[in-house]
């Protein structure tokens, strides 16, 4: 039987259909939602991410600032604009694209942002939220996976769930959220001994590496789901996961092509985490 292919870009489009409604909503009651982003120095590839996201969230509707600084920017500047913009009404999320120079100390700029403005759900607020069951931001490739197995209607329940990778953006949040819809959930990591024995076990196997043909149908159980998160270059320079796409199409019962799996699914969810984060901000005496 051929497998599900689990489209991002589907799924994407019809949660930001939903999305553009809610955007609607809140604009009648009197808020757009805002997003910031800040921008530090010359990286390509940060650049290109961060049009892709003003494209997206005003393609919603919402307000876009992009705040573009220097790479000389002092850590102590760049985090007296985040607490000006923790501040700002207007401004749901902010999100400061990462990586950061190198003179910069990521960690002390996440702990900056307002938990509450945390749409990358990096905040060690959030991440406890997370962790205990707490409603919070959480991480958006992870949570867009969630959203891509339940559009398809995955079941999870008692299932053996086996995450590669344990990134505190992607592997450990997966397993956090995972765990909450009881599944029964095996990190494993480059430390891991005999991988292929523990990815043999997934009902649903979830590949956050970064290491191109690193899965391959030596590593899967016949009829597993298999995600895979990651984004690498071939030889061709094309985009390609860490999963051996084209082998596993005859084994498993569903699986995400890359490009076009995982990836369209974190901007969404950005976009979802901007409006989850307006509509807790109404609610709260945090806006008034
Ligand atoms: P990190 O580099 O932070 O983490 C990679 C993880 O893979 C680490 O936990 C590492 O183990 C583990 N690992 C490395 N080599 C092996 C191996 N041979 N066997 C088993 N585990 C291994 O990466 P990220 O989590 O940030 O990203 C992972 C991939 O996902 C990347 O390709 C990235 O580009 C992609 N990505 C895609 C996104 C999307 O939207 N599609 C969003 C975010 C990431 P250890 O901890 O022991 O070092």
């Amino acid at each position: 039987m051929k497998p599900t292919i689990l489209d991002g870009r589907e799924v994407s489009a019809s949660l930001r259909s939903s999305l553009q409604e809610e955007c609607k909503e809140l604009v009648e009651k009197g808020h757009q939602p805002g997003l910031a982003v800040v921008l530090v120095g010359n990286n390509q590839a940060s650049r290109t991410y961060v049009n892709m996201k003003k494209k997206a969230a005003e393609a919603l509707g919402f307000h876009f600032e992009l705040i573009e600084l220097p790479e000389e920017t002092s850590e102590v500047e760049l985090l007296t604009i985040v607490e000006q913009y923790n501040r700002l009404q207007h401004i749901d999320g902010i999100l400061v694209q990462l990586p950061l120079p190198e003179h910069i100390h990521e960690q002390r700029v996440i702990e900056a942002i307002s938990p509450d403005k945390d749409v990358d759900g990096f905040h060690p607020v959030n991440v406890g939220r997370l962790s205990i069951g707490l409603p919070g931001l959480k991480s958006c490739t992870p949570y867009g996976i969630m959203k891509m197995l339940e559009y398809y209607g995955v079941d999870l329940e008692g299932k053996n769930a086996v995450i590669v990778g344990r990134s505190n953006i992607v592997g450990k949040p997966m397993a956090q959220l995972l765990l909450q819809e009881n599944a029964t959930v095996t990190i494993a990591h480059s430390r891991t001994q005999n991988l292929s024995a523990v990815t043999k076990q997934a009902d649903v196997l979830i590949s956050a590496v970064g290491v191109k043909g690193l899965i391959t149908k030596n590593h899967v159980k016949p009829g597993a789901v298999v995600v895979d998160v990651g984004m690498n270059r071939d030889e061709e320079g094309k985009l390609c996961g860490d999963v051996e796409y084209n082998e596993l199409l005859s084994l498993v019962s569903a699986i995400t092509p890359v490009p076009g799996g995982v990836g369209p699914m974190t901007i969404t969810m950005l976009l979802n985490n901007t409006i989850e984060a307006a509509r807790h901000r109404l609610l709260t005496s945090a806006y008034s």
